[in-house]
């Protein structure tokens, strides 16, 4: 037996194609700081063509790795097209990483060329001349001759570049499993490691980011693409909109609440994507200052818990409802999506968007113990989620070959350091990073349901909690807070706030006030500056 079907190779270039032909009239809005310019994907389609010749003449060939350091913008998205349709890696680099990471991953990647946004020039001009790899340097909505290259490395005008090509590429043929992307992860700790994504998981996972069980978006929205096109393979947010030919917003470097407001009343995006601390100060500009969004209809919140009480905000007072969604740089990222199933109604329907969501068909998922045993997915069962599919890293990318740590991955599975449960309709409850859950007296505290708890009080910007040694206990929480504008509260009140939410034994006694919570290159809470900082005695803390 055999199947009929043809062997066509799940290719970007086609989905370059497709979005520039039959989406050719969609929009890639970018902010200028007071209004908009706007193109369209088949101007994206002809710029991501000659951008494809010149790369080719500055001898960019299969496989070899192109990097960005921009802004999130129509140039990035068009390189995100260009690059894996010629045969090409792209690597986005995290413009956010400390500047010996942000080398290290452009060396480690072994970088050819990078492209600069011109605001970036004098962060990247302190980088490039420990960059080895780099030979060309392509300088974006900006003056090239703002930046000085070391010997050896040859300078150029993004528009120059690629003015006088032709605006037709021949894109080759290429066999689906070829490295199409690269993200490194943004760990706190150690050298971050890179995932290459393959023209067929990044294809697969645009039609999971699109279909039911996913963001749901289609050429009927316009997607404010927050998250940076650095972060997580940009949540897959570039290739889902080429393949669904929904418009884009892209903020560019404009990404405090007021700008994004400003640019979110200009265009009127349905859709967007972001981490929950921008969400947090969007809300809290909206409280300031209100006005009208409910437009969004749906926004996509992943990379940390969402609080509860951010969820029914948006909802309850702006009419936008958040979907929560779970993920990692190794997942391509999407994992799991809180939408409610079938027949949840109030309360229980809350519950479950609270979850980090359920599970597609593509992502197989499971709960492993610490003796190393699969446990049950019967909601209760703690244990590592450990996940495997088409768009799941099987290995980090080394030059020397893939790299399976064992700490990492067990059996054909992604170990995820993430702690949760997993109910038997395939919701995932996470209960803490592996490595931030709080051992009390042989018991676990979860960090992350205190967070959320303490974030529900009127008084609480935002909350940090980590575990701090104890000599009786060996951990014991202490919770860093941040207080809105003008709010006041007291340890006791806040403590008094969590006492019919957890077990006596549960709720902290340690408390301390911040002004900010240090965040990570991509906006999570840093706790392992929290807990430097508590070691270091530099936290005034109220222990009641
Ligand atoms: P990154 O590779 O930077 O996207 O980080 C992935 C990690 O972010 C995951 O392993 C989780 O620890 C965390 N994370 C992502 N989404 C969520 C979520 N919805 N709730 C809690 N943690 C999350």
């Amino acid at each position: 037996m055999f199947s009929t079907m043809q062997d066509e190779q799940l290719s970007l270039a086609t989905l370059l194609r497709y979005a520039a032909s039959f989406h050719g009239d969609a929009t890639i809005s970018t902010w200028t700081g007071d209004g908009v310019r706007t193109s369209t994907y088949r101007d994206m389609g002809r710029d991501a063509a000659k951008l494809s010749n010149a790369l080719r003449e500055l001898g960019v060939g299969v496989g070899d790795r192109v990097g960005t350091f921009m802004w999130n913008n129509t140039e990035h998205m068009t390189v995100y097209a260009a690059v894996p349709a010629m045969g090409a890696v792209l690597h986005a680099i995290n413009i956010r990483l400390f500047p010996e990471q942000a080398i290290y991953v452009t060396n480690h990647a072994e970088d050819q060329v990078v492209i600069v946004d011109g605001s970036l020039v004098p962060m990247f001009q302190e980088y490039l001349p420990k960059m080895r790899t780099v030979r060309h340097v392509v300088v974006v909505n900006g003056d090239p001759a703002t930046l000085t290259v070391p010997e050896g490395v040859q300078l150029h005008s993004y528009t120059e570049l690629i003015a006088a090509q032709p605006d037709t590429y021949d894109y080759p043929v290429l066999e689906e499993h070829s490295p199409a992307g690269m993200c490194y992860t943004s760990g706190t700790t150690g050298d971050p490691k890179g995932v290459v994504y393959s023209h067929r998981s990044n294809w697969l996972h645009a039609m999971q980011v699109l279909s039911p069980s996913g963001m749901r978006f289609s050429d009927h929205d316009t997607v404010l693409a927050i998250v940076p096109l650095f972060h997580a393979n940009a949540w897959g947010l570039p290739y889902a909109a080429m393949m669904s030919g929904a418009s884009l917003l892209m903020p560019d470097r404009f990404l405090q609440p007021a700008p994004l407001l400003q640019m979110m009343d200009a265009v009127r995006p349905t859709f967007a994507a972001a981490v929950p601390t921008i969400w947090g100060g969007v809300l809290a500009a909206l409280d300031a200052h209100p006005q009208d969004i409910s437009y969004l209809t749906r926004c996509v919140v992943g990379g940390s818990a969402v609080p509860p009480a951010m969820m029914r905000a948006f909802e309850e007072k702006h009419g936008v409802t958040l979907l929560h969604a779970w993920g990692m740089t190794e997942t391509s990222p999407l994992g799991s999506v809180g939408h409610p199933p079938r027949g949840a109604t109030g309360e229980q329907e809350w519950e479950y968007r609270f979850t980090q969501g359920r599970f597609p068909a593509g992502v197989q998922a499971r709960i492993v113990g610490d003796d190393g045993a699969v446990l049950p997915n019967d909601g209760e069962a703690w244990g590592e989620v450990e996940v495997r599919g088409p768009w799941i890293t099987a290995s980090y990318y080394s030059p020397e070959g893939p790299m399976v740590d064992p700490e990492k991955f067990d059996d054909g599975w992604l170990r995820t350091g993430d702690v949760g449960k997993i109910s038997p309709n395939g919701f995932l409850t996470l209960v803490d990073r592996s490595k931030d859950v709080i051992k009390s007296g042989g018991e676990w505290i979860s960090s992350v349901d205190l967070e959320n708890a303490v974030m529900g009080h009127p008084a609480v910007a935002e909350a940090s909690v980590i575990g701090v040694p104890d000599e009786k206990w060996d951990e014991r929480p202490l919770v860093a807070i941040v207080l809105k504008e003008g709010a006041t509260a007291e340890a006791s009140e806040l403590r008094e706030f969590l006492s019919d939410k957890f077990a006596k034994w549960q709720l902290p006694e340690h408390w301390t006030f911040i002004d900010e919570v240090p965040k990570t290159s991509v906006g999570k809470f840093d706790k392992k500056r929290l807990r430097a900082r508590y070691a270091d005695g530099d936290l005034k803390v109220v222990t009641l």
